[in-house]
């Protein structure tokens, strides 16, 4: 399979070539497929397996169409950690370039009142840690009610950081029918347990 081969939009498929990249790692051959064409997809893969691209490519075709709404974000990603959330938030900088996209990073250290501006005008991703992400929630500023789709990065980093309560936290915030992309290198039963509740017949790739 190359990158051409994926029927990726072709304002995505030129940030990927321009970024030097011609042929998708296992885990982009098998999940991009799925998520394009609407379904959950769990995948199984350790960092360095281009498992971020792997959600980013399908997440920016899907939301080159369409606008966000104030205080609406219409994606979410979650990270265990802020340096993971400020990584994702760069893939997508590099693979969004030739889209108009938004984005929020919503981590700490940053001032809410920055991140309340970028949120009131409407964002097509929020990229967040969890509980930064309830923070906002709680304080009233942000509805997440539009998400279109959610994605869960590292979630075996989230279960050794104690974010397990939160993640369920979250999904039970959302009210639209969405998609989840749902991404961790091991298969804890805690995680197990979660895919099964919050997943919905998720196309499985394990690399
Ligand atoms: P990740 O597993 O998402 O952290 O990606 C690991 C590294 O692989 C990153 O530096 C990416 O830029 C790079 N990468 C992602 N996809 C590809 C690809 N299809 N071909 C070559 N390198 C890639």
């Amino acid at each position: 399979t190359q990158f051409t081969d994926l029927n990726l939009d072709p304002k995505v498929l030129r940030a990927v070539t321009e970024a030097g990249y011609e042929t998708p790692t296992p885990i982009q051959a098998g999940a991009i497929p799925e998520a394009l064409a609407g379904r959950d997809v769990l995948g199984i893969a350790q960092t360095g397996t281009g498992k971020t691209a792997s959600f980013t490519l399908p997440m920016i075709h899907k939301l080159a169409r369409g606008r966000a709404r104030a205080r609406m974000p219409r994606s979410l990603v979650l990270c265990p950690t802020r340096e993971l959330a400020a990584q994702v938030a760069e893939n997508f900088d590099t693979y969004s370039k030739n889209v108009k996209l938004t984005k929020a990073l919503l981590i700490g250290g940053v001032s809410f009142k920055e991140q309340d501006t970028l949120i009131d005008k409407g964002v097509d991703v929020l990229i967040a840690t969890p509980g930064r992400l309830l923070d906002h929630f709680e304080r009233g500023k942000l509805l997440l009610t539009g998400i279109e789709i959610m994605v869960v990065d590292e979630a075996d980093r989230m279960l050794d950081m104690g974010f397990i309560p939160d993640i369920e936290r979250i999904f039970g915030l959302l009210t639209k029918s969405y998609q989840t992309l749902f991404f961790s290198a091991t298969m804890a039963p805690e995680i197990e347990r979660i895919t099964r509740t919050f997943l919905k017949d998720p196309a499985r790739i394990e690399v």
